[in-house]
This record gives structure tokens, sequence and C-alpha cells, in this order.
């Protein structure tokens, strides 16, 4: 071997010991709670694409969707309807135009309760808790008892969280935390929604 393949292959037998070694250390099988938040695009169909994967497993997967802003979104039409999966709609309702606080609070805590019992449930394998962080942010759910909650979940149950501006406490409790940034979207040049892409 000449100078530089042999400076090479020491330099990846390195990489390789370290790699190894980090494998190694991961070795735990537990739940995860992830969080997806910032302002780009690609935080709810990340969380679809978990579902896809838990699916395909053959896992049971729980879809809470907390800000309804469509009813005719693809993966609605696609996902909902397969076998292993429930998807509810927690957050019709919410008084955008007039902002009674008070009303807002009970919906969400209703909607709450309900998705509490599919984190008390560990038949449940996957639990996405789509734009939840909208509920923290106007103050409508209480973070003390979301943090509660999912600390209290079964060990093997996953949660993703998505939504702009994930509250900190959130983020410091979750396992996986991803921040998509805003480089550029098509909407701001004129595009319209486009099926496949946006719904
Ligand atoms: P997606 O559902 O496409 O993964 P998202 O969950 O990251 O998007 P949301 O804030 O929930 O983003 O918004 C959902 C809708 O708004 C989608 O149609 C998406 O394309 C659009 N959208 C997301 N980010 C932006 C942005 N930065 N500017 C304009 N429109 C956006
Ligand atoms: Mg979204």
């Amino acid at each position: 071997m000449n100078d530089h393949a042999e400076r090479h292959a020491a330099r990846m037998a390195r990489k390789k010991a370290v790699i190894d070694a980090a494998i190694a250390r991961a070795e735990e099988e537990r739940g995860v709670l992830l969080v997806l938040t910032g302002n780009g695009k690609g935080k709810s169909t990340s969380a679809f694409g978990m579902v896809a994967r838990a699916l395909g497993h053959g896992m049971q997967v729980a879809v809470a969707q907390f800000i309804k802003s469509r009813t005719d979104t693809g993966e609605e039409a696609l996902l909902a309807r397969q076998p292993g999966i429930q998807w509810r709609v927690l957050g019709a309702g919410f008084t955008w135009e007039t902002q009674n606080l008070e009303r807002d609070r009970a919906t969400a805590q209703q909607g709450w309760m309900e998705a509490r019992r599919w984190l008390t449930d560990p038949a449940i394998h996957l639990v996405v808790l789509d734009e939840l962080t909208y509920l923290l942010k106007y103050g409508w759910l209480d973070p003390a008892q979301v943090l509660a909650d999912l600390a209290a979940r079964p060990p093997g149950q996953h949660v993703v969280i998505t939504g702009r501006a994930c509250p900190q406490a959130v983020q410091d409790a979750a396992d996986t935390v991803s921040e998509i940034a805003d480089v550029k979207h098509a909407w701001r040049a004129g595009v319209k929604a486009q099926k496949g892409v946006d719904l």
C-alpha cells in the first residue's frame, strides 16, 4: 500500500470503530416522543410518512387532528380507511372569529381527553397529535397536564407532535426534535395549494 492508501485505511478503521461503538450504545428499545416544528413545509407530511411506515409493519396507529383546516386531503382519503388506524378530528369548533377563550379551552380540553385515552392504551403503537402546538400556544391547554399525560404513556408507545412554535418545555421533554426551516414556499410566488403536495 502506498502512503495515501495506508492513511485512508487507518482513517476508515478509526471511523468504523466510532460508528460500531455508537451502534452498540444505541441498544435501547422504547417509545419515543418526536416534535416536528418550525415555519417550513413538511411537518404533517413527515408525521404521515411515519404513519405509513407503522401501518406497513402492522402496527396500531391513532391520529388526532387538532386544527382542522380542510376535509379533502389525500392523507385522510387514503390513511383514514386503512385497517389498524383510528383517525379523529378533535379540533372542530374553535372560535377563531369570536375568540371566546372559555369556549376554546373547553373544546381543547374535550379533544385532549379523547386523545389522552390513546395515551393510556398500550395496544396503540404510534399516536400522531397533528397541530397540537397551537392549543398550547394559545393557552387552550395546560402544558403541565399535556406533559404529565405524555410522560405517563405506555413505555413502548411513540408519539409525534406537529405544529409551529412548539413550546420549549415540550421540546425539552421530546427525544427527537426537528425544526423545519422556511427557506422558500411556492405559495409566496402565487402558486395555490396543490393536490398531492399541499393536500
Ligand atoms: P405539510 O402538511 O405540507 O407537511 P406543514 O404541516 O409543515 O405542511 P402547516 O403549517 O400545518 O405546515 O400548513 C399546512 C399547509 O400550509 C400545507 O398546505 C402547506 O403546504 C402550507 N404551508 C406550510 N408551510 C408554509 C409556508 N412556510 N408558507 C406557506 N404555506 C405553507
Ligand atoms: Mg401541518
